[in-house]
Order: C-alpha cells, then structure tokens, then sequence
C-alpha cells in the first residue's frame, strides 16, 4: 500500500532513501533546509567502497593513544576541552575497541557496503552518469614499512570477509601509479572499489531521478516533530508543515538533535573533515583515490581539481573551521603527487555523523510507530546509502530487508 512518507535531510542518505521508497511505490518528499547534497554529502572523497570495514573503534587506537593525544598525528586532530566536555561519549567509544566487536563491525559494514555499490552502479546507469564513475579501486599508500606492517590487521578483516585487494611493493607501484613520487614503500590496491568524480554531481543526477518520477524536493528547515491521533506532523520553517503517515530521519549530524525532540537520546557524535582542490600538474595524473595512510589523508583526481581531504578532527559540530589540519595535509600531499596551486582560498569543511560503536542506525524508532532512523553513517556515508535506504523500504513495505540488519538497530544502544 502506497504511504505519504517524509524524508528529513537531503544528504546522499536521504536522497537515496527517497529514491528506494519512490521506487517501491510510495508517495514521498525530500526536506532539506539548504539545496540537497551540499552539506557534508558535498565534499567527501568520492570512494564507493565495499572494502572500508575497519571502524575506527578498533583494537590498535588504544596503543596509538599516546601520539593522539601528544597531537602527533594529521590524521586525528582534536579540541581538549570538546573532549573533555564529551568524556562520556568518547570513554564509551574506546570501549567498542575489542577484536571481537572489530570482527562484527566489519562483517555488518562489508555486507551494507556490498550491497550499497550494486545499487549505485545500477542508479548510475539509470541516471545516464557514468561519466562520474570511476573503477580502478581504492590506494592506501604506506611511507615505512613499518606503517604497512602495522596495517596487517586491516588486511586480515578484509581476508576473513572476502574483500579482494593486491600488494605493490615500491617499483611495482610506480607502474601502476606513475603520478605518485617515489615516497611510497609499499601499497595495497582494494581492486573492486569504485569512486565518482563529483558527489555533488552525483547527488543532483540522483534528484534528478526522484523528481522526475513525481518526487516532492522542499527547501525548508525541519522545526518540529510530533505524533498524533492521525499520523506525523512536521513542523517547518519555510514551508506549509507536512502530515505524513511516515518520517525517516537522514539528517546526518543533525540527526540525534531531532530524534531527541520525541525523546530519544542517541550517542551520536560527529567527526569533522575538510578539503581543498589544487589545479593539476601537467605530469601523469592518478588514476584513483589514493590514501596516504603516514600523512593521513587522501588525494583524489576530481572534476574540480585534485582533491585533498583531510582526516578527523573531533571538535563541536558548530565551533568555527580550523584550517590547521587541512593546510598541513596539503603540504604532506605535495611530497607525494605533484600539483599546482590551490583553487580555492577556503577550505570546505563537513561533519562525519558516527555513531558511539561506528555503525549506523538504520530501522524502526523503538517507542513510535511509522517513524524511521536512517543516519551514523561515518566515513562511508557515500558508499553505504543506497544499501540503507533498501533496507528501510523494506522494512516500511514489511518485507524482508536484503540483509541481516539486527546490527545496525536502533535498540543496541539504551534510548
Ligand atoms: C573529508 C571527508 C571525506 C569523506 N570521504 C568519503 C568517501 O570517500 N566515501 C564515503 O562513502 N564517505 C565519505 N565521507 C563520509 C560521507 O561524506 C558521509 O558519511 C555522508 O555524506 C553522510 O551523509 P548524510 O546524508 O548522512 O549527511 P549530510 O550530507 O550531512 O546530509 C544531512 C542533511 O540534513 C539536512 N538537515 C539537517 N538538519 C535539518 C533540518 N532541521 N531541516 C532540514 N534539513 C536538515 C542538512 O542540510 C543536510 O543536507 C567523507 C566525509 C568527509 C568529511
């Protein structure tokens, strides 16, 4: 039976998800206070991955403690008094870092991604943007032997869940990738993942889709939320408010905050990130994604320019850009992939939204009929949402989901 749904958010998370229930035949709009896919959706670095199964929360970041906290590291940049302000949080977060939930993390993420990147090509298609995509797989390059060597626990998930990658060893690797200088020791290459060369690109081609077939896009933020005798009403600014017999809430980072105004109080946290594109060299260009695991960031030939994202900085979602990681991951990008100069003047910053464990939420809201949690998506947000969004639908429809969704429900965690 067709359903009047509303999506709140219209990240690649809710974009998706409008999509998938439009296809399964339910009447549906897409609220997103700004034009949809230009926040955190915007600037990621485009892998469509299903070999990113190592959460963060992960045996070895306890033994890496130290040189976090010390602030030796680009890869992970944080403010003390947001830390200490969020101790709880970030306590609760250490403690998911145990191989055996490691292990579980990374078959639930393996299968929500093997999933999502099937689903992505076949919308691709639909949507007549192959252009943007890009096989040739997804590059962590590794500076010292010993950074390669201390990454043997990754590659023994990706074996136990059967992700197919290739070892480069310094001279092998300059053939395969000619555009990287000769810095690089060793190389793991994950063959099947895939990228796109523009995610906001790839987000309005997916609008596209929805609007075409008859789907409602509302610029309008999201003010309120309640559930009566007849159905969901949404409050907006901006718009007439909406009495939908469904909500699914895809609000990235701003997800919890709504949640919590019909009383749910879930560990979301969020995970800053920013970029900045360089014009190109005239020398050979890279051919995909590369990850430079030592500098702790990624450099990744976009239709903008050569794209350089930065890692994490754990700092207030709403406290003002701090340019700091991003300029010196810049400066480390240089020592490995000639470029030019920089295009833009400001970094683009976004917010990774993570849940306390690393796996998203995806499923029914445990005290409301006909409401829906769909965000907590992490660093792979771009890769996992059309897997999320048919599971939802799903879900809606009564039906099975496509897999095992038992680890990505709302109910884990005590709301
Ligand atoms: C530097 C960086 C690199 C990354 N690289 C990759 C990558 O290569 N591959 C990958 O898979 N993932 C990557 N990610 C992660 C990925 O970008 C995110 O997981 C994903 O974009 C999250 O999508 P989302 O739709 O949940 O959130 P968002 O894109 O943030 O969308 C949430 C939307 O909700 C809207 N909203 C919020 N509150 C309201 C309200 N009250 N009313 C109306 N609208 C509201 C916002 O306007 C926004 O449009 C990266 C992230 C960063 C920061």
């Amino acid at each position: 039976m067709s359903r009047r749904i509303v999506i709140v958010g219209g990240g690649i998370v809710g974009v998706c998800n409008a999509l998938a229930l439009q296809r399964a035949g339910h009447s549906v709009t897409l609220v997103d206070r700004t034009t949809p896919g230009r926040e955190t959706s915007y600037g990621n670095a485009g892998v469509l991955s299903e070999s990113s199964i190592g959460v963060l929360n992960n045996p070895g970041l306890l033994a890496s403690l130290p040189k976090l906290l010390m602030g030796r590291s680009n890869s992970v940049r944080f403010s003390p008094l947001f830390v200490i302000r969020r101790l709880g949080w970030m306590l609760k977060f250490l403690s998911y870092c145990t191989t055996s939930r490691w292990q579980a993390a990374g078959r639930a993420l393996r299968a929500l991604q093997t999933l999502s990147l099937d689903q992505h090509k076949a919308w691709i298609a639909e949507a007549g943007v192959d252009d943007l995509l890009r096989y040739g797989g997804w590059m962590k390059a590794f500076r010292t032997t010993e950074s390669f060597e201390a990454y043997a626990g990754e590659l023994a998930l990706a074996d136990e869940n059967g992700v197919v990658y290739s070892v480069f060893d310094e001279s092998q690797l300059r053939q395969i990738e000619p555009g990287l200088k000769p810095i690089y020791k060793k190389a793991v290459l994950y063959d099947e993942t895939c990228g796109v060369s523009n995610p906001a690109a790839l987000t309005d081609a997916y609008v596209a889709m929805f609007v075409e077939s008859g789907g409602t896009v509302l610029q309008a933020s999201v003010s309120g939320l309640s559930q009566g005798e007849s159905g969901w009403h949404v409050g907006l600014d901006g718009a007439d408010d909406l009495s939908p017999d469904d909500v699914v809430i895809a609000a990235g980072a701003w997800s919890a905050e709504i949640a919590g105004w019909v009383g749910y109080d879930l560990p979301l946290g969020w995970e800053r990130g920013y970029h900045l594109h360089l014009e190109p060299a005239d020398g050979p260009q890279l051919n995909r994604a590369v990850h430079d695991v030592d500098g702790g960031f990624a450099i990744v030939p976009m239709q903008q320019g050569v794209r350089i994202t930065s890692g994490v900085e754990i700092a207030h979602r709403d406290a003002p850009p701090d340019y700091s990681q991003i300029r010196r991951s810049v400066a480390l990008a240089r020592d490995g992939h000639e470029m030019k100069g920089e295009i833009e003047d400001t970094p683009w910053m976004g917010r990774r939204p993570t849940m306390v464990d690393s796996l998203p939420v995806i499923g029914p809201a445990p005290r409301h009929d006909g409401l829906w949690f769909n965000f907590g998506h992490q660093h792979v947000g771009l890769s996992m949402a059309p897997g999320s969004a048919l599971a939802i639908t799903a879900m809606i429809d009564g039906a099975a989901p496509p897999i095992d969704m038992d680890p990505f429900r709302a109910t884990r965690f005590s709301i």
